[in-house]
């Protein structure tokens, strides 16, 4: 799994992009024939399914492999599927996808199904999963997370993306009703909203409890919240919700008062693309829209050896497919010509100090990667504290050896919860 940096010789700034003032309206791309959606339940050849090739499926219906799942996709379009098969992830983990063969004749939605949306939070989790923005609802409604405060994001979780600032300038009015629709079918005490520094928002928020962020990287992230806002450390190896924090983006408040007020799902996802000369382009997608059909529309051509990075180039992830679906937490792509991607770095570290020195959480991450290397994982967390990084990827931003840190240190993490789960 780990790949070559994303970081380039061009120099990147470390502060958030300002999305611009006078935004217009998206790009819409049209619902395409096929769609494409991820389910995160692997297929089980010993179970029956109770979904199967030629099926036909509503606009809006709930997507199950099997009697018992918990997990659940919705499908944007009516039609039938066409496939169904197993997805894997760049960690080699099994998932399932399905195509869905738009039935063009009900284009119009008219057959899209209605919830009965009740105002309580098993009522939200039942249908809205997959809404824009990708709720946390699974964790706002189990019974074994005790959720106390919820953080609306507004601001860019990555360098380069302005989709939640976007969001937030065009849709205020629907992020505060979701905001206090939120309170009301969660009961959750307390709400804030951050917001960047210097984006101008006019108005108030009644209750909600305003942080205004820097927009210096990675100001934005859950952690640096959790500590300058909150005044709340995050332990290694726990998250937000172990503190009774839960974030929830921009997009998903909004979708959320959108899902109410009609009684259906909504699908058009908010897009930062950035193509190979850095041009951006805003865009609305159906979820399940493969990323090609985007590139085709900007007549941005994806040759063989380029690279589709899906987030923004500190935290996102190579795809290795021009086919890879809008997800409904998917903000921002960034294509990489093949010609700009930095070699695959067989320099050793040159023990410059200079990821030391820029870890907002104090990792000694040239020693911690030689244990990574050599898949000594539970070393790395015991003795170079591999569990306390907040993932902002600035480690491998500076690296002198171009090392992939940041892939060995996600990785690491990763393996570490196989090797914990199999205890
Ligand atoms: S990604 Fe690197 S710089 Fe950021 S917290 Fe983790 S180890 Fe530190
Ligand atoms: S920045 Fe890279 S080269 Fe410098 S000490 Fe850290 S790992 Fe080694």
């Amino acid at each position: 799994m780990i790949r070559r940096s994303f970081f380039t010789l061009t120099k990147l700034r470390l502060d958030y992009d300002l999305v611009e003032p006078d935004t217009k309206e998206p790009e819409s791309i049209p619902i395409p024939s096929n769609l494409i959606l991820l389910l995160n339940e692997p297929i089980d050849s010993t179970k029956i399914a109770i979904i199967k090739t030629g099926d036909t499926v509503k606009k809006g219906e709930k997507l199950r492999l099997y009697n018992e799942s918990y997990e659940y996709t919705i499908s944007p379009v009516s039609g039938t599927i066409s496939e169904i098969d197993t997805y894997s992830d760049d960690f080699g983990n099994n998932s399932t996808y399905f195509i869905i063969k738009n039935d063009l004749n009900q284009a119009g939605g008219a057959d899209t199904l209605k919830y009965d949306l009740k105002d309580g939070i098993a009522s939200a989790d039942e249908f809205l999963r997959t809404l824009p923005g990708a709720p946390p609802l699974k964790t706002l409604a189990s019974d074994d997370i005790k959720i106390k405060t919820i953080v609306i994001n507004c601001g860019d979780t990555d360098l380069l993306s302005t989709t939640s600032q976007y969001v937030t300038l065009n849709f205020l009015d629907e992020i505060k009703q979701g905001a206090k629709l939120l309170k009301k079918i969660t009961n959750v005490p307390k709400l804030c909203i951050t917001i960047p520094e210097n984006l101008n928002i006019q108005g108030e928020f009644d209750s909600i409890q305003v942080f205004k962020t820097s927009m210096k990287y990675p100001s934005n992230l859950p952690a640096m919240v959790l500590k300058k806002h909150l005044n709340l450390v995050l332990p290694p190896g726990h998250t937000p919700e172990d503190l009774g924090v839960c974030f929830i983006s921009a997009e998903a408040v909004a979708s959320l008062a959108k899902a109410y007020k009609t009684k259906s799902p909504c699908f058009e996802k908010i897009l930062t693309i950035i193509d190979k000369q850095g041009t951006r382009y805003r865009v609305k997608a159906t979820i399940g829209t493969s990323l090609q059909k985007i590139f085709k529309t900007f007549s941005i051509h994806v040759n063989e050896q380029d690279r589709i990075i899906i987030g923004g180039p500190m935290k996102g992830f190579a795809t290795y497919t021009p086919v890879h679906p809008v997800q409904p937490d998917m903000d921002t792509v960034i294509i990489q010509d093949r010609d700009v991607i930095p070699e695959l770095s067989d320099t050793p570290c040159v023990n410059c100090g200079k990821c030391i020195r820029i870890c907002p959480a104090n990792i000694p991450v040239n020693v911690l990667v030689r244990y990574l290397e050599a898949d000594q994982y539970e070393e790395a967390a015991d003795r170079y504290d591999l569990e306390s990084c907040i993932e902002c990827g600035l480690c491998a931003y500076v690296c002198t050896a171009k090392i992939p840190l940041f892939q060995y240190i996600r990785l690491g993490k990763h393996e570490l919860l196989k090797l914990k789960a199999d205890v």
